[in-house]
């Protein structure tokens, strides 16, 4: 077992608390802007809010004329950008222990002096701990929300786009439709060839998914061999229609199985959003639909009819 260090004192030494009390005057009355920057920055985890916070700590001792950031964090590009152009730009890779935590980009109309750059380089020294938490934070907030097989939006994302579609639904009268997809007789698939097959086939699908769907679209792992499609501003026959584009684009799949050529399809159920319904109930609606696709004999599409 390891030793915990013992506090010997049992008592509060009173010229302690005095320290304590000049201390945390000191430390949240500082002039010292490096101080007030790295207190403001740990207040938040949000990359937005701390880039805010540097932009303006900043402009207070260097002026710029913009000041911009990049970062790509879990295959997402993250930007900032606050203020307007300028010819002349100072950028710094943010790196951390031989890790890159962005890019920030300052511009100005006239030239930075070297002493103002060595002051941009102090900043980003003290502000490097606290955007590299931040980003640390999108990051793991990003994986929760990621299945991790295929590296597409999981059940979690999904539930939280069909609540706020829901809402806005709701609240501008637009239109939204919910495919579910779930591949036919996978189990054989698992059974014949392996799970290390039916693993590949689940990211392959999810590819084709993704490939088949419009920019405004998005398609999640909504279980083991199931899969979503949220459609905006898509009422029934359009979301039909783009059902049956991607069961085609995964029936044109083949995967090679030393030899034999393997191909699967996938059944499909629509349902559009009907207010005000609660997402469970749109997903039950959808979830029907595609009962009756598997019932009434695979590789086709249902769409839970409405009455309007
Ligand atoms: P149906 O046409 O009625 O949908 O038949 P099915 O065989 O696809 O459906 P069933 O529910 O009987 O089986 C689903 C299979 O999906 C069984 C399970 O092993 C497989 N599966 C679920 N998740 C995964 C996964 O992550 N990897 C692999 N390889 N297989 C999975
Ligand atoms: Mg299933
Ligand atoms: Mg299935």
């Amino acid at each position: 077992m390891k030793n915990i260090p013992s506090i010997q004192r049992t008592t509060t030494q009173p010229k302690d608390l005095v320290a304590l009390r000049q201390a945390y005057q000191g430390w949240s009355n500082t002039p010292d802007p490096l101080t007030r920057l790295t207190r403001r920055l740990s207040t938040t985890l949000s990359l937005e809010t701390q880039l805010g916070i540097l932009a303006e700590e900043m402009g207070s001792i260097i002026p710029f004329d913009a000041l911009s950031y990049r970062h790509q964090i879990a295959r997402r590009d993250f930007v900032y950008a606050t203020g307007m152009g300028g010819p002349h730009r100072c950028e710094y890779r943010l790196g951390l222990e031989g890790v890159c935590y962005g890019t920030l980009t300052l511009n100005r109309r006239h030239k930075f002096s070297d002493e103002e750059l060595q002051g941009v380089e102090m900043i980003i020294s003290a502000a490097i701990c606290p955007l590299r938490n931040a980003c640390q934070f999108i990051a793991i907030e990003q994986a929760a929300l990621t299945d991790a097989l295929t590296s597409i939006p999981n059940k979690r994302a999904l539930d939280e786009h069909l609540q706020r579609a829901s809402l806005l639904a709701e609240r501008h009268a637009e239109e939204y439709s919910l495919i579910l997809c779930d591949l036919d007789h996978f189990k054989e698939v698992n059974d014949q060839h392996g799970h290390v097959v039916g693993d590949h086939l689940l990211r392959l699908t999810a590819g084709a998914l993704e490939t088949a769907i419009r920019n405004s679209d998005s398609v999640y792992r909504f279980g083991g061999e199931e899969f979503a499609i949220l459609l905006p501003h898509t009422g029934e026959q359009e979301a039909r229609d783009v059902a049956d584009r991607v069961r085609s684009a995964v029936a044109n799949l083949r995967i090679d199985c030393g030899g034999t050529e393997l191909s699967v399809t996938i059944s499909c159920g629509v349902a559009r959003y009907m207010p005000p319904e609660g997402a469970e109930q749109w997903i039950t609606r959808a979830d029907e639909a595609l009962y009756r696709a598997k019932d009434q004999g695979r590789n086709c599409t249902r769409v839970f009819a409405t009455i309007r």
